[in-house]
């Protein structure tokens, strides 16, 4: 049997600028390096910018406008349980993520070392096989604030089946 065509695709994008001391977490993965992303929860740009793909693609509002940080709850939230409020609003939608396209942007650290394990954390907040998962990681050829390492960014492709498609 053919896998369930695809049914709408989403994309989003985050960026958070880079401090000295604040822990570094990518795709819900704690990465070693001397700075992390300022910000009200706990930065993690690829869950962010997931979370914006997912909801693009269902029709849903987007991540501002789910969790602002305005709302002290989510004061150093641990994304990881951003996504799996999304999931759950997702499912009212009658659809499921079916795939994931994921492009890192940051100067420092290197992350070919650290891709599969995004890549399996990512996989298994979504419930996916990791080969439904794709990880990229590129620098911005020490240009703008990315180039610069002051700030960190990812793009984010999703696709959707129905839910009653298989
Ligand atoms: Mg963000």
């Amino acid at each position: 049997m053919s896998p369930p065509a695809l049914h709408r695709i989403g994309i989003g994008t985050d960026l958070h600028a880079l401090a000295p001391g604040r822990p570094l977490v990518l795709g819900g993965v704690r990465i070693p390096f001397e700075k992390g992303p300022l910000g009200h929860s706990d930065g993690d740009v690829v869950l962010h910018a997931l979370i914006d793909a997912v909801s693009g693609a269902a029709g849903m509002p987007d991540i501002g406008e789910q969790f602002p940080d305005s709302d002290p709850r989510h004061r150093d939230a641990d994304s990881r349980d951003l996504v799996r409020h999304t999931l759950h609003a997702l499912r009212t939608t009658r659809h499921r993520v079916a795939c994931v396209d994921l492009i890192i942007h940051a100067e420092k650290p290197k992350l070919s070392a650290y891709k599969d394990a995004i890549r399996r954390s990512v996989a298994e907040l979504l419930g996916l096989d990791p080969a439904r998962v794709a990880i990229k990681a590129k620098t911005n050829e020490g240009l703008d604030a990315v180039g610069r390492g002051e700030a960190i960014a990812c793009t984010a492709v999703v696709g959707l089946v129905l839910t009653d498609s298989g």
